[in-house]
């Protein structure tokens, strides 16, 4: 399925996310999670919901298990019974992420000894103690394991919109990628790494070049496929980092610079002035961005118009502050006219 924007349709992400995250109420006690980003992304991506501890068999309500380390080597033990579930888990791990389709990123509950991905209590034996480290759950160790540099986070941290929006750019960039992947020609890969150059650039100049360079010692007629998983190497840890306001303000001047001829001097500084204020921390990215955005529409700029940087993600997933938005609660509603 496609998603559509005013210039671009957007590839379909699929993401792996713990399952009481939204989904089901399979926490220990039969809880859910309430988390208002995925309920604001469920529309757009074709989550797979798993939930470790009820596929090994646990049930709900459960006891709760920890992580004991022993010798050195972390077991997962459930106090209340003495179980040792370790082997099941890790069996459950290998099989689960084996089978699952290709995805474009990860989002795991925090701080469970099963879903974690970081901060992860873990103690030195199963009766009352205090932890002597921490780290990765089973399950969310295996993923940061298997997919190094992909989109993996937990459901704490993209409340911050700014992790939140790194995170989405990743999993519509890896998305298109995966139908790169699926169609197998080097005219596919040639027109992603076209319309993803802006991005690429304000990620990393250095990964940007590596990735053209890539592209460019393609001999015609070789088969892509070699190419293409390549590509994808590369591609995972040039957009692993989020680009700096620095970064982003160089690919805005290079964008302006396409209109040298066409802006008066006055239209100019009112470019400059936005871009200055998004450097001095007056004004966001948006500000720069959407004037550069009015002037693709009224030169027809082919080139601009087809770049990711100016539309990462749908609209729709935008989202900045109720209250700079005002949409959020009156704050006026008690004071008289
Ligand atoms: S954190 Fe993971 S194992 Fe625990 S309830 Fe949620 S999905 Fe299941």
């Amino acid at each position: 399925m496609t998603q559509e924007s005013r210039k671009r349709q957007f590839a379909e992400p699929r993401v792996v996310v713990s399952k009481c995250i939204e989904f089901e109420p399979v926490r220990y006690n039969g809880d859910m999670i309430p988390s208002r980003e995925v309920a604001r992304l469920k529309p757009f991506i074709d989550f797979i919901p798993v939930c470790p501890e009820v596929e090994i068999g646990l049930g709900i309500p459960r006891e709760t298990i920890r992580i004991v380390r022993t010798d050195g080597v972390d077991h997962l033990i459930q106090p209340s019974t003495g179980r040792d579930v370790t082997e099941e888990m890790k069996t459950f791990c290998t099989r689960f992420l084996d089978e699952i389709p290709p995805v474009d990123g990860f989002i795991l509950k925090n701080r469970s000894p099963t879903s974690g991905i970081n901060g992860v209590r873990v103690y030195p034996s199963a009766q009352p103690s205090a932890p002597i480290a921490h780290g990765p759950g089973f399950f969310g160790g295996e993923v940061l394991r298997r997919y190094p540099s992909y989109p993996i986070e937990d459901e704490g941290r993209i409340k911050n919109h700014r992790i939140l929006d790194h995170f989405l750019t990743r999993i519509y960039t890896l998305a298109d990628y995966r139908i790169v992947e699926e169609h197998q020609t080097f005219s596919g890969l040639v027109e992603f790494h076209s319309h993803n150059k802006l991005l690429l650039m304000a990620h990393t100049r250095k990964g940007y070049e590596e990735l053209g360079r890539l592209v460019g010692s393609h001999k015609r007629k070789a088969p892509a496929g070699d190419l293409i998983a390549r590509y994808r190497a590369l591609l995972l840890p040039t957009i692993a980092k989020a680009p700096t306001y620095a970064q982003n303000i160089n690919v805005m001047l290079h964008s302006e610079g396409r209109f040298k001829h066409q802006l008066n001097h006055e239209e100019k500084a009112v470019f400059l002035d936005a871009l200055e204020s998004y450097r001095a921390g007056n004004g966001t990215l948006a500000g720069p961005k959407n004037i550069l955005k009015s002037w693709i529409a009224r030169f027809g700029d082919k080139y601009l118009n087809e770049q990711t940087f100016f539309a990462p993600y749908p609209d729709a997933l935008m989202e900045y502050p109720p209250e700079e938005t005002e949409r959020g609660r009156d704050l006026w509603a008690d004071f008289p006219d």
